[in-house]
């Protein structure tokens, strides 16, 4: 165990049972949150007994990076990384619009569980199912890497592999821990939770009053169509989860942001466009739609849209008063894609061909 993957209710309970001082908490997660400590030794104003006993219970970290893939322009960087049981993940540094003096935005993509059991079809990180949730440690320590390698972190996308709210009560300590004042501090206005559509997740992620961010992967207007392309559709309706949505922007006073994944043929047509404006018209919500990035295994399958038919997608949205942006794939040559890095470390080259 991590001494990241404890809330700071665990951790004051910790130090309560040997007996330690209050306010030994706080300063353990100064060492943990503001000066990234990567080892017990460093933390010399905490006394040596504790700090030998904290090591035989704690680790500090769990994980390790394996390789990082920066994009040519240097904005984006895919880090691999590796947990205590060799398990692989994927955290991602996003920086943009940062000019002259200002800094702009740094965001860490994160990834929630190894694997996705949701199964998109066009989604590298669900083909061979979910393989572990990911701790809340796990989730922070991502940051932590990011923030280590590339300096301050201002936001944070759930976006990362895995769906957040099929691993609901570690992704609740993660974004406690990643915004509490006393612990790495990230305004919750400044985070994003995506999700496929899991209705009583984001029910009772809403009654939990976080008000972080909510992204919905919508990818379809309609039941049909969607359960063509996300099996969750089956079980979740559409009018379900915008209700659901809707009620959590109330709850929030946030705008929802619906992704929608453009496949050439498939999903983005004038029709679809249309049917989605009307579908969002007058919602406290944005449109983000995404150019299918190509994932290797998946080839055949898909392919991304002419930037033509894009931007006509995107003009009929629009003309439903829904502000749509468009997002600009500058991964894909790091095979941005979510869960591709982990595949082709842990697909045998046989087998990956
Ligand atoms: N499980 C969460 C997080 C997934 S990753 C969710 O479904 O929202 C974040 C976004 O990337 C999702 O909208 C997902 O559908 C999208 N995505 C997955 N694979 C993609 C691909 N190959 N190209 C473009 N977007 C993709």
């Amino acid at each position: 165990m991590s001494l990241t993957g404890l809330s700071d209710q665990q951790l004051a309970a910790y130090l309560q049972e040997l007996g330690e001082p209050r306010y030994r908490a706080a300063q353990l997660r100064r060492h943990l949150y503001h000066r990234d400590a990567t080892s017990f030794a460093s933390m010399t104003d905490i006394p040596a007994g504790l700090r030998a006993r904290l090591a035989a219970d704690f680790s500090v970290h769990s994980l390790e990076v394996i390789s990082q893939t920066p994009s040519k322009d240097g904005t984006t960087n895919k880090l691999l990384l590796a947990a205590g049981d060799g398990e692989l993940l994927e955290a991602v540094s996003i920086r943009e619009g940062g000019a002259g003096s200002s800094p702009g935005r740094h965001t860490v993509c994160v990834s929630s569980q190894v694997g996705c059991a949701m199964a998109c079809q066009f989604c590298a990180s669900g083909l061979d199912g979910v393989v572990r949730q990911l701790t809340a440690g796990e989730m922070v320590e991502q940051l932590l890497h990011v923030r280590r390698l590339h300096g301050a972190v201002s936001n944070v996308v759930f976006m990362g592999m895995g769906e957040p709210l099929a691993n609901f009560d570690n992704v609740v300590a993660a974004l406690t821990t990643l915004t509490s004042a006393g612990a790495i501090g990230v305004s919750a206005r400044r985070v994003t939770v995506s999700t496929v559509g899991v209705v009583p997740g984001i029910r009772r992620l809403g009654g939990l009053g976080l008000r972080v961010g909510l992204a919905v992967s919508l990818h379809a207007p309609d039941d049909v169509l969607r359960a063509q392309l996300v099996p969750s559709a089956r079980r979740w309706p559409v009018t379900e989860i915008l209700q659901a949505a809707r009620d959590y922007a109330v709850r929030s006073g946030r705008t929802i942001t619906y992704e929608y994944v453009l496949l050439d043929g498939v999903n983005d047509g004038a029709p679809e466009a249309q049917q989605l404006g009307e579908l969002l018209a007058g919602q406290p919500a944005k449109v983000n739609l995404i150019p299918y990035n190509p994932v290797p295994d998946l080839a055949d399958r898909f392919r991304r849209p002419s930037t033509g038919r894009v931007a006509a997608f995107c003009a009929i949205v629009r003309q439903h008063g829904v502000p749509t942006t468009v997002r600009t794939a500058k991964g894909d040559e790091v095979a941005a894609a979510c869960g591709q890095l982990r595949r082709q470390r842990d697909v045998p080259e046989s087998a990956s061909g």
